[in-house]
């Protein structure tokens, strides 16, 4: 048996009928940008999140950056951001007009910690992009507070995170504004690129619905008067996320057992180290991720024995061409682990036979890799060919 590394079929056929339904409604109404069909979504996503105000806009990357302008961060600010997640987070606080500053991550759940970004203050700190990557949600309160004490603004991106929750709290309620992407793979995904942010802050959200629509005032169509862009929710997207939201609790729930059925299945081999999950966290699973030694060669015996893995991600930020100059000194958590982890098959309705096939797989690539350093230790020491 192949296991996919994603497959969306399962959920997408649970809901086929109201799928189809959604999109002939749009196509029937012909209001395609904006009107009632995405401000129901942006309504319903509010609540889910616990929020006053939802902005939908193009793609998760133009959230962060639109959330950043729509604060006022930009030019002569820095924000931190951790090297561990994914090109975005940091491409945005670049295009905003702000200077990322990238920071190490936590041993056990390779994620930024209030430690982190207390090091990496300074008089020009505006904000913090705290990154709740995998699924995972940081723990908040130690940063909340660093951040109300030294007076710089929380932001989560919560792409990778929708419906998780750390002390019953969901991701996307912690910061002064969250952003979420609707990329097709993610938890809650759309059938194509979509985005939005979520805040209590009226006049946040205001703003950063007058950057999406071309800086146009919200009580006058004809007035630009901020520079604006183009990066909008379109009707067909929500559509397809307002059929979706209903599921996402159920499919998150079908995640967390897939991930707890992995966790037993490589309980107790050393060389299987699942990326840790902070306390009081319920994971969305976005991602099932385990580092590994030898990587680069479990991977090639995985992909041989047909199941599909992923690397989230092999380079972190600060070691990308453009990005060199953000990291003001060697990250090696954040090094060490893009090294080690690889991405196991988890998707929503992932089967157990699936997640079966997929864990003893690992196992099963992890010893015969091991079977084959020793060969080669073995050769080495003994200086011949055995
Ligand atoms: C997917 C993702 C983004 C970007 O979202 P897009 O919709 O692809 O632009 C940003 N941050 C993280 C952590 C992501 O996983």
């Amino acid at each position: 048996m192949t296991v996919p590394f994603v497959d969306l079929r399962p959920a997408h056929d649970e809901i086929r009928a109201e799928l189809d339904a959604a999109w002939r409604d749009v196509t029937a109404s012909n209001g395609y940008i904006g009107g009632p069909t995405v401000e129901a979504f942006e309504a319903r996503w509010a609540a889910y999140c616990g929020r006053q105000h939802c902005v939908g806009v193009g793609n998760g990357t133009d959230a962060i950056e639109i959330a950043l302008a729509a604060a006022g961060i930009g030019p002569g600010d820095e924000v931190i951001v951790p090297a561990n997640t994914f090109i975005a987070t940091v491409e945005a606080v670049i295009t905003a007009g702000a200077t990322p500053v990238l920071v190490d991550v936590d041993d056990e759940t390779l994620l930024i910690t209030a430690d982190h970004i207390a090091a990496a203050i300074t008089p020009r700190t505006a904000a913090v992009i705290v990154v709740h990557l995998f699924g995972q949600v940081v723990p908040m309160d130690a940063i909340l507070e660093l951040a109300r004490e030294r007076g710089i603004m929380v932001i989560e991106d919560a792409a990778q995170a929708h419906g998780a929750r750390w002390r019953g709290r969901i991701a996307g309620s912690f910061g002064h504004v969250a952003t979420f992407s609707f990329y097709p793979g993610k938890n809650l995904g759309a059938f194509g690129d979509g985005g939005a942010l979520v805040t209590d802050d009226a006049a946040l959200a205001t703003r950063a619905r007058e950057i999406g629509n071309h800086g146009t005032a919200a009580t006058n169509r004809y007035q630009h008067h901020v520079l604006g862009r183009n990066s909008r929710l379109d009707a067909l997207q929500a559509a397809v996320l307002s059929a979706k939201v209903d599921r996402l609790d159920a499919w998150n729930a079908s995640r967390r057992v897939a991930a707890a059925q992995y966790d037993e299945a490589l309980r107790g081999h050393a060389s299987a180290r699942p990326v840790g999950i902070a306390p009081e966290t319920e994971s969305a699973h976005h991602l099932y991720v385990v580092r590994v030694p030898g990587r680069a060669r479990v991977r090639e015996e995985l992909d041989r024995l047909g199941i599909g893995t992923g690397i989230h991600y092999p380079t972190p930020c600060h070691l990308h061409p453009p990005y060199l100059e953000y990291a003001r000194e060697a990250l090696p958590v954040a090094e060490q682990a893009s090294m080690e982890i690889v991405s196991l098959p988890m998707f929503a309705y992932i089967t157990e036979a699936q997640v079966a096939e997929a864990s003893a797989g690992l196992l099963q690539a992890l010893e015969s890799v091991r079977a084959a350093s020793e060969d080669e230790a073995a050769r080495l020491v003994t200086g011949r060919s055995l």
